[in-house]
């Protein structure tokens, strides 16, 4: 079997999957439409990353909202616009979600020293009103690093620094 044909194949399994809502498979399939490929949960990268993108040395993480804490301040403890912190067993929450954001941290660190880029969706900006403006803006950053690794100089693009690589998506950006 060729490999356009293997693709198809995928591109059709992908369809038909389409029904299939959780988060991953909407980035899976968004990216797909957007003539991305990828390979899924890279066992020896740090983390497993969800997506791997070879050639835009990316990695993408499709995070749940509330076991990765999205938006919630560790300091203040306070909810965030898309998860609350439960009031039950307040404690061990706190613990969890405080560790899950360490090693979420540590490893992108890890992925960062080892060249690769890492960008992280959350669950909340896959609703169906956002998904294809996040879709959208995930496909833009990955053009836009690719640029920048190839040093594309005659396009003058805004500088991508490190707090943008690790918070790539435009909807964060406005926090
Ligand atoms: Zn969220």
């Amino acid at each position: 079997m060729d490999k356009l044909t293997a693709q198809q194949r995928h591109a059709n399994m992908a369809a038909i999957r389409s029904k299939d809502t959780k988060p991953e498979m909407i980035v899976r399939l968004g990216l797909w439409k957007r003539g991305f490929r990828y390979r899924l949960n890279h066992k020896r990268l740090p983390g497993h990353p969800d997506l791997v993108l070879r050639k835009y040395r990316t990695c993408i993480f499709v995070n749940g909202c509330f076991w990765h804490g999205h938006l919630v301040d560790m300091q203040a403890l306070e909810n965030s616009n898309c998860c609350k912190i439960p009031n039950t067993n307040r404690d061990f929450w706190v613990e969890k979600i405080r560790r899950n954001k360490e090693r979420d941290r540590e490893e992108q660190r890890q992925l960062a020293q080892m060249g690769w880029h890492c960008i992280t969706v959350w669950e909340c900006e896959l609703k169906p009103q956002k998904r294809e403006e996040t879709l959208d803006s995930i496909a833009f950053t990955l053009n836009h690093i690719w640029l920048q690794d190839h040093g594309a100089k005659a396009i003058s693009y805004p500088k991508l620094d490190e707090e943008d690589l690790q918070i790539p998506m435009a909807a964060e950006g406005k926090m």
